[in-house]
């Protein structure tokens, strides 16, 4: 009796999700139950990223911002729980010590009964934990990923585009290409960030906006978005992307969830 209430909820929860992507903004139903978001280390902090990750940054600016030994980061992805629909936000890095897995099922999200997935982009940081020594660790997710983004990585050579391809291949019967603008199931809209990858790609539910690597050092980009990381692979988009979202955040009043920031929100209209 117990089990068969449980499947009821399940299917209720299940049905509640729209899984239909749409071109246009997002809905304004005053009904619907408030999203909630869940920060998930999967790397165990705490992180500092090196100042050799930005190299044209001068030592008198490091000095100033009393940044000497670098920058407070991390390694994250979330969880959101929006219009019945639970979606994983980028998969960590699926090393030996990452957290994404126990976290999950501390919310109730066993990998097998994950159903969303949409992914900033394919470094392998983000999309390392999809994969566990070749084989799919989320069997019955629908993983979303800009198209952009999934050409770019399918037409490059070498070692850095390998997992991306594996990605791809390993999820082609789950796999859902959006075109940036989308709206994707839960009413999450996708907003291009083009720069640090060719389809990086930031996502927002009403005021919540996870802005994926837009920002390696916090502590040193809002207040220098200039500065990028090496990793940045167009330095001028990824430079004209972190302004323009962060304006956006800023003139929106957004909290903002960044899978390098430091643990915890933060709302730019607060900030510098
Ligand atoms: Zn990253």
């Amino acid at each position: 009796m117990k089990k068969l209430l449980l499947f009821a909820l399940v299917a209720l929860s299940l049905s509640a999700c729209t899984t239909k992507t749409t071109n246009g903004t997002q809905s304004a139903d005053a009904d619907r139950q408030p999203s909630v978001i869940t920060w998930i280390e999967d790397k165990p902090g705490p992180t500092v990223q090196g100042r050799n990750v930005f190299p044209s940054v001068p030592d008198s600016l490091w000095s100033a911002l009393g940044l000497t030994e670098g920058v407070p980061s991390s390694i994250s992805c979330f969880l959101l729980e929006t219009e019945g629909c639970k979606i994983l936000l980028d998969a960590g890095l699926g090393a030996p010590f990452s957290q994404l897995i126990p976290k999950l099922e501390e919310s109730g999200v066993t990998p097998d009964s994950l159903s969303l997935i949409y992914i900033t982009h394919m470094h392998p940081d983000h999309i390392g934990g999809m994969l566990h020594e070749g084989s799919v660790v989320f069997p019955n997710a629908e993983v979303y990923v800009n198209r952009v983004e999934a050409e770019a990585w399918q037409s490059m050579d070498g070692e850095r585009a390998a997992l991306p391809k594996a990605v791809l291949n390993a999820y082609s019967d789950h796999l859902h290409l959006f075109e940036a603008g989308d709206m994707l199931p839960g009413g999450v809209l996708s907003i291009a960030a083009y720069g640090h990858t060719p389809g990086h790609t930031v996502f927002q539910k009403d005021s919540i906006l996870v802005i994926a690597d837009l920002m390696h050092g916090a502590a040193l980009q809002m207040s220098h978005p200039e500065y990028c990381p090496f990793f940045d692979m167009d330095p001028a988009a990824a430079t004209e992307a972190r302004i323009r979202i962060m304006d956006y955040a800023r003139s929106n009043s957004l909290s903002v969830y960044g899978m390098h920031l430091p643990t915890g929100s933060v709302t730019l209209s607060d900030a510098q």
